[in-house]
């Protein structure tokens, strides 16, 4: 480690739910790296309401070694909170965004440090290229996932991408005026533009402990990324409206003319059940949209913090 004046410093965010296990593997892997470069380093846990002993490690971690600190939120109010929290506890030149579990090897750390630094690069983020050890019905509805949000929203998207990033000070700060309640980070780092380099790795197993996202939380977490970067579902929703309503036109005509050549119009009453059952969930579908983008104004209409703070170290 360089102690002239002008040594840059690296803030390495980690937002932890129940990572007793992982958090001191971490560090000692982090600080490992952070030995050999010429920076400083500040690693910033934030511990997201755990239920297992992790604020007590965090706390023993913070107190032993000089670089760690710990930020505690009152309860699990989810990663994407955690990582806020983190983000505006940092105060490194460069700042780093890592999972606790290892998945995001530290051993990056150094060529990300050096493409921002002499690479002219504003972040350098990470995507992996396989899907190995993950259940196969969870990529592929993943990769669906990436297909349409990058057919529906403008801000771009990449598949594979992981959190795990590194930029600028002048990047962390962009992300920082993005206020609003419903985070979805992949979205807001792309959103927010600058020169972001993409690095490949495959993907590391978790080090211990288990994976906290099930098939459902994911599922809701891609609705949350469509909505907070699409307008399109709302604009489609109308066209469906058109559609039925051109569709109804045309089946008065065709009931009027077979009237007016057949005679008496009361058969078929399976076809008219069938018809209100679709439209009718056609609509309940359209009012579904529509209310998840209500719910979401709402949310942010009223204002409240997106995590709060417990303690600190
Ligand atoms: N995490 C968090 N709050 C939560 C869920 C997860 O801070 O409510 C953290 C977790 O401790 C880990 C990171 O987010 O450091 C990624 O979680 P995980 O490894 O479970 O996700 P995966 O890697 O399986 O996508
Ligand atoms: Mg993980």
């Amino acid at each position: 480690m360089a102690d002239s004046n002008d040594c840059k410093k690296i803030s390495v965010v980690v937002p932890c739910y129940n990572e007793e296990e992982c958090a001191p593997i971490f560090l000692k892997e982090v600080l490992q790296v952070a030995a050999d470069m010429p920076a400083d380093f500040e690693i910033i846990f934030v511990d997201d309401g755990s239920k297992d002993d992790t604020l007590n490690i965090l706390r023993a971690l913070a107190k032993n070694h000089a670089q760690a600190r710990y930020v505690a939120l009152s309860r699990n109010f989810g990663k994407e909170a955690a990582l806020l929290a983190g983000l505006e506890a940092s105060t490194g030149d460069y700042v780093a965004v890592m999972d606790a579990d290892l998945q995001d090897p530290p051993s990056l750390i150094p060529q990300m440090y050096s493409l921002i630094t002499e690479g002219g690069f504003d972040c350098v983020a990470t995507r992996r290229v396989t899907r190995e050890g993950e259940p196969p019905i969870r990529s592929f509805f993943a990769r669906m996932f990436y297909r349409l949000i990058n057919k529906i929203s403008d801000t771009k998207m990449v598949d594979g991408a992981r959190d795990f990033r590194m930029m600028t000070r002048q990047m962390a700060d962009a992300v920082l005026t993005l206020k609003e309640y419903n985070r979805f980070s992949k979205g807001l780092f792309s959103w927010v533009g600058f020169n972001t380099k993409w690095l490949e790795y495959t993907n590391v197993e978790r080090a211990a402990g288990e994976t906290k996202w099930s098939f459902w939380k994911l599922f809701v977490y891609s609705i949350e990324g469509i909505v907070s970067f699409s307008v399109k579902p709302l604009a489609i929703s109308s066209l469906f409206g058109i559609l039925f309503f051109v569709a109804a036109i045309l089946g008065g005509i065709f009931i009027a003319v077979r009237w007016l050549i057949f005679g008496d119009p009361v058969q078929g009453w399976a076809s008219t059940l069938f018809i209100i059952l679709f439209v009718g969930g056609i609509q309940l579908l359209t009012m579904g949209i529509l209310g998840q983008y209500l719910a979401r104004s709402y949310l942010e209409t009223k204002g409240r913090p997106v995590y709060i703070i417990k303690e600190r170290g």
